[in-house]
């Protein structure tokens, strides 16, 4: 057995574990763990302060998940979007494949907790359903490989994915959404990364939510991976009580570019059953991006999305840097809020309806 698979068997697990490593009713952690899965890396939970913390606040189970009306299983009806149980099939071009179901943590707030640490979801078949479908489908050229944590497969059940998924001609891109350099770091081993960049052109993309997660394991881990020639991108989830803030959000974004990451988006955190007492508002959202744009390096600003609910996938939220547009001029508001005018290009008189720009009907807000 490897390293990180025997620091993974000594996770918290037990309801007893966690009610007593955190000062917990067993009871209340029993009733959570009957509903949503719980599980905490002891690498992870070494690095929690105090209770209540952001990093506590990600991993360890709270009576609120329980709330009545507190969102929806499946928000983003990724099952509507489902051909075959592992493939969501959303985009034109692109496909999430789900390999694996369970994680290293899980993470409070999960978007697919409905699904995640469930055993009876796990069936050799769909992978090999999912490969299938994803070679009918000459137009799928981006395969996100997610789940649950894929990295939680060994490298040799992870090779077969890759190697199945690159005999695919169509298939020019691979993704990997993970979140092993967070929660357990030492799953990023030499023999990993020597793998994975076999299978190039392939793109990795992490999940920090906190500067205080990356610490010099992560950074090693990190480390090997880019240096293994592997983009790496991160996700963020905008969690109340754990980066709500701008300075939270700014040191994060600067940390992840020191370890050649590149912020790749913020999410609005989801309308998902269980986890109401980590949204924030979307004006929260906004006022962070405007905190980061301008005031850091461009490289530090991700995009901030929201995955709509009812499966419209992914909307960028942009603050209002447009004040309005005329044929005559553009106005603008720059970091700071200064105003400034772009004088547009002289158009023929002649041409009566000028079909609109783009960024007029996103910044109306008439509807
Ligand atoms: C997020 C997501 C993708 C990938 O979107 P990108 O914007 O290309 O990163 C693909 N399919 C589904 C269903 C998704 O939720
Ligand atoms: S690591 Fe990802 S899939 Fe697993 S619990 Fe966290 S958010 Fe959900």
């Amino acid at each position: 057995m490897d390293d990180w698979q025997q620091i993974l068997q000594h996770s918290l697990r037990t309801p007893e574990e966690i009610a007593q490593r955190f000062g917990l009713d067993v009871n209340e952690v029993r009733k959570i763990g009957q509903a949503f899965k719980i599980q905490i890396t002891p690498y992870y939970a070494s690095l929690i302060k105090r209770k209540g913390d952001p990093l506590y606040r990600q991993v360890v189970p709270d009576l609120a998940e329980l709330a009545e009306n507190s969102g929806e299983d499946d928000p983003l009806e990724e099952d509507l979007d489902s051909p075959v149980p592992s493939i969501v099939h959303r985009y034109p071009d692109r496909v999430l494949f789900l390999v694996a179901h369970s994680c290293a943590s899980y993470c409070r707030f999960c978007t697919r907790k409905r699904k995640v640490g469930d055993i009876s979801k796990i069936h050799p078949r769909y992978i090999e359903d999912g490969i299938n479908y994803i070679r009918e489908h000459p137009e799928v050229r981006d395969v996100i490989v997610s789940g649950g944590d894929p990295l939680i497969l060994s490298d040799d059940r992870l090779e077969s994915i890759l190697s199945q998924l690159r005999s695919i001609p169509h298939v020019e891109i691979i993704r990997i959404g993970t979140r092993m350099p967070c929660y357990l770091p030492q799953r990023i081993t030499e023999e990993l990364t020597s793998m994975l960049k076999k299978y190039h052109p392939l793109y990795l993309n992490v999940h920090f939510n906190h500067p205080d997660e990356i610490t010099a394991e992560a950074a090693r881990a990190l480390n090997l991976l880019a240096d293994a020639g592997i983009p790496l991108g991160n996700q963020t989830v905008l969690l109340k009580g754990v980066n709500d803030d701008v300075e939270t959000m700014r040191k994060l974004m600067q940390k992840l570019l020191t370890v050649r990451v590149r912020p790749y988006y913020i999410y609005q955190a989801d309308y998902v059953r269980g986890t109401d007492h980590f949204r924030t508002t979307v004006e929260k959202g906004l006022e962070i991006y405007q905190g980061l744009r301008g005031w850091t390096s461009g490289l530090a600003v991700p995009q901030y999305v929201i995955d709509a609910p009812g499966g419209g996938g992914k909307i960028p939220l942009i603050p209002e840097y447009v004040q309005s547009i005329s044929d005559e001029k553009v106005v603008l508001r720059n970091y700071t809020g200064e105003l400034f005018v772009y004088p547009q290009v002289k158009t023929p008189k002649r041409r009566r309806s000028r079909p609109q720009p783009p960024c007029f009907v996103s910044s109306s807000q008439r509807v």
